[in-house]
């Protein structure tokens, strides 16, 4: 039985090892058993699922993961955190516990060794200090996912959630819309977890595409577009694809293909929909080869 998820068990653990909370590390438990509960819920775990758990702390989800799980593989980076895991996840056969920064983790490699490459849920209470770059890493690295269910800072779930001429759009919304299907499961205050944060929190769902929404050729390429067009998004999106060091098109080649799509020459990046992002990437990328 999962046991901890209460603030009374919290304290005494973290008091039992003498526990320090480390603000770098974003730390922030969960101590409302409602909330845990709604994210496996979320999740759909059934017994067929890997589960990978970032950042599990004292191993309060974990706990709910483990019961729910086929296995649950948690990769938690403080070291300190880790004897705290041997006792709370000692009841537990189908846990492993790595003691590893997630960013430097072979994911991809990961799913291979240990579950023969087949297709993977994270479920995670994420440390927001990295939330973008854990999500974007998944997805570019083409890891094997069912889904990912986080907990997030309520701000970022609007921000994936988001489209054109809103002022959340921008390089996240698309890469999620090209991924996965967004459901917004919960949102959460701060007074559910220990210490409270000083942001709203919400918990969101990304199913992950089969195929993805939009043909492209170049996904890199698109992708590359995406991050010049929203890193000056107060220009236009001539100028601001003109001006990026990670891209070399004229802007003349960017008028051009911009005039073709029937796009105003001003039109700033934010007004563009993902159909709209694939579709300017074939066709310059079509261009530079016919040149
Ligand atoms: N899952 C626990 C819970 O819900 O109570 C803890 C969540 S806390 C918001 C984030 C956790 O991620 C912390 O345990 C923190 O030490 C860990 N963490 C932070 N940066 C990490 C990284 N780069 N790789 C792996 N874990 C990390």
């Amino acid at each position: 039985m999962a046991e901890l998820g209460n603030p009374r068990s919290t304290i005494e653990i973290i008091q039992k090892h003498g526990f320090l909370f480390q603000k770098k590390f974003g730390q922030n438990f969960l101590i409302d058993p409602h909330v845990l509960e709604k994210i496996i819920r979320a999740a759909g775990i059934t017994g067929e699922d890997f589960v990978l758990e970032i950042g599990p702390g004292i191993g309060t989800m974990t706990q709910y993961l483990a019961e729910a799980a086929g296995h649950v593989c948690a990769v938690e980076i403080d070291r300190n955190l880790i004897p705290i895991l041997h006792e709370t996840l000692a009841g537990y056969e189908n846990v492993s516990v790595l003691n590893e920064d997630i960013l430097k983790v072979d994911v991809a490699a990961l799913v291979r060794e240990r579950n023969g490459g087949r297709p993977i849920k994270v479920v995670a209470n994420l440390p927001y200090y990295i939330t973008t770059p854990i999500i974007m890493g998944l997805f570019e690295s083409h890891v094997p996912l069912k889904s990912v269910t986080v907990m997030v800072q309520k701000e970022v779930a609007d921000r994936m959630k988001s489209g054109p001429g809103s002022k959340d759009y921008g390089a996240l919304s698309l890469a999620v819309q090209y991924y996965a299907e967004a459901y917004l499961a919960a949102n959460v205050p701060p007074n559910c977890f220990m210490p409270r944060p000083k942001v709203g929190s919400a918990v969101i769902r990304l199913t992950c595409h089969k195929e993805p929404p939009v043909k492209v050729k170049d996904e890199r390429l698109m992708f590359r577009l995406i991050r010049a067009s929203f890193n000056q998004r107060r220009k236009t999106l001539a100028n601001s694809l003109g001006n990026s060091p990670e891209l070399s098109f004229t802007k003349e080649e960017i008028g051009a293909a911009l005039e073709e799509m029937g796009l105003s020459p001003t039109v700033r990046g934010e007004a563009l929909t993902l159909e709209q992002f694939a579709e300017l990437a074939d066709r310059l990328a079509a261009a530079v080869t016919e040149a």
